[in-house]
């Protein structure tokens, strides 16, 4: 061989098939496109209503929001935590959609275990595997984000630790890693979306919201992402993202995110998939 391409092995290019998951009345793979819209923080019932309704009406299958945020300035909004509670409960009652929310510290199973359908573990969490160890001992669904410098391969180790411990309830979620470029908040690594299809026996969620920091890229790396066979999205939308307490940056608005839910279905007939009926 003259060039420097690492010979292609035929068991390799075997598709992986990965077992849906299921989170409370929708699931993530096993070939229908699910998405997950909410604000990057709840902020409030009129917030968190708001965006469920269009999610709803949109055919979203779930909901996401975060309760505790792990902020990289200590004097940054960090979420409003346990006051949260009630505003979620309320929401995924009247709205009858699944809650994805972050978990950020053991010490939080306890009660986030009857507010939430998902567990999310952060970028900042990845490798945290007291944590990891916990959230292997339930059967909760954990999305697992993609660490901001991880490795495939250390990204598929962290997810190894949630299987050991017993729970198989896992979805990859990639959200961009740190590279040389800064024009971009982070590089969404597309490649990572083929190559867990292929390699991975979970689900993959693409973040197009944090894997670009830019509102106005979300929707073209959303639909790359989702044809590059993703099994769905974990988008950040907001009523109001010049009023977000949290990444208002990144998040869509109302309409933009009207505009990319009518779109998908169209990408994803022309490659034989369909949007998932929530
Ligand atoms: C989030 O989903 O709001 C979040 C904090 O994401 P990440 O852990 O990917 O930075
Ligand atoms: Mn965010």
């Amino acid at each position: 061989m003259t060039s420097g391409a690492r010979p292609i092995r035929n068991e390799s290019r075997m598709k992986h098939i990965a077992k849906p998951v299921k989170i409370g009345s929708s699931s993530v793979g096993g070939g229908p496109f699910s998405v997950w819209a909410g604000p990057c923080s709840v902020e409030s019932l009129a917030q968190l209503s708001t965006v469920a309704e269009a999610v709803k009406a949109l055919g979203g299958a779930g909901m996401r929001g975060g309760l505790f945020k792990l902020r990289t300035d200590p004097t940054a909004f960090q979420g409003l935590g346990r006051e949260a509670y009630d505003i979620v409960k309320s929401v995924r009652l009247s709205s009858g959609l699944p809650f994805v929310s972050e978990i950020t510290d053991p010490r939080q199973i306890a009660d986030l275990h009857d507010v939430v359908d998902a567990f999310q573990v952060g970028s900042r969490n990845m490798h945290n595997y007291a944590l990891l160890k916990e959230l292997g001992q339930l059967k909760k669904p954990v999305v697992l984000k993609r660490g901001l410098s991880a490795l495939f391969k250390e990204w598929m180790l962290a997810a190894d630790y949630l299987v050991r411990g017993g729970n198989e309830n896992v979805i990859l979620c990639e959200r961009g890693i740190r590279t040389f470029e800064t024009a971009t908040r982070n590089t969404f690594d597309i490649n990572a979306i083929a190559l867990a299809k292929r390699e991975a026996p979970f689900p993959i969620l693409a973040d197009p919201s944090h894997g670009t920091g830019d509102a106005g890229l979300v929707p073209a790396i959303a639909l790359a992402a989702a044809a590059a066979g993703a099994d769905g999205l974990l988008i950040e939308v907001h009523p109001d993202p010049s009023q977000a307490k949290s990444d208002g940056f990144q998040s869509l608005n109302l309409l933009e995110f009207e505009s990319l839910m009518r779109t998908l279905p169209k990408l994803l007939a022309a490659l034989d998939r369909k949007m998932a009926t929530p």
